[in-house]
């Protein structure tokens, strides 16, 4: 029997490129996608064509779109707009409150359903914008949260988070996934979710900087 992980995928650059870890590592791979009310719902679409790309045996798009009754976020939150990179310290506007804690509770609940031992997550805590939920005490926090609170926990001790980005810069990690062969022209990383990439957001602007720190060409059109 195959050893199966449970890998978030947004249909991003970070979660794709775990995809492509995960696969080389072995896993057979059950991606889990969420479709929080996010203001770039497309990505969605990306993500289900990333599954597609890594047949993946299931695909799970779980609707969340209930957390814009938190709000909170420029994601989130139609009335609170989308700002360009400024480089500051801040925790920014595009933050949603506690989403990888509520995401990583969801795929350890998927993890126990189809039986996998790690849970793949993208986060980086080098190029990224400051949020709290992607620092790597959060993602040891949480290990330890999982495995008190599951079945999968008790009985086998050792769902695992695997983090495989944490310590790598953008371009660290777009030059990882190029070896692996990750198709980036099924991504997608723009916050303000229109047709074409913005190239002013946070998320295009270290994405369009990683791409350039790796000596490659970004395969998506921006405006
Ligand atoms: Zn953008």
């Amino acid at each position: 029997m195959s050893k199966k992980a449970v890998v978030i995928l947004s249909g991003g650059l970070d979660s794709t490129t775990c995809m492509g870890i995960a696969q080389n590592e072995g896993y057979e791979c059950y991606p889990i996608t969420f479709d929080y009310g996010q203001r770039h719902k497309h990505e969605v679409e990306h993500a289900k064509q990333v599954a597609a790309f890594y047949k993946a045996p299931q695909h799970r798009i779980v609707d969340l779109t209930f957390l814009g009754q938190i709000g909170g976020s420029a994601l989130t939150d139609a009335s609170i707009d989308v700002p360009d990179y400024s480089g500051s310290e801040d925790i920014p506007v595009t933050y949603v409150p506690a989403r990888n804690m509520i995401f990583l509770s969801l795929a350890a609940a998927y993890a126990e359903v189809v039986g996998a031992e790690v849970i793949y997550i993208g986060v980086s805590a080098v190029d990224y914008s400051g949020y709290p939920d992607c620092r790597p005490e959060f993602i040891q926090s949480m290990t330890q949260t999982i495995n008190l609170a599951t079945r999968a926990g008790v009985n086998e001790g050792n769902l695992k988070i695997l983090a495989p980005l944490t310590h790598l810069s953008k371009a660290e990690t777009i030059k990882l996934g190029l070896e692996l062969n990750v198709p980036y022209q099924l991504t997608t990383s723009c916050y303000r979710g229109d047709e074409v990439a913005c190239g002013t957001c946070d998320s295009c602007q270290f994405r369009l900087k990683g791409f350039e720190e790796a000596g490659a060409k970004d395969p998506i059109v921006y405006r």
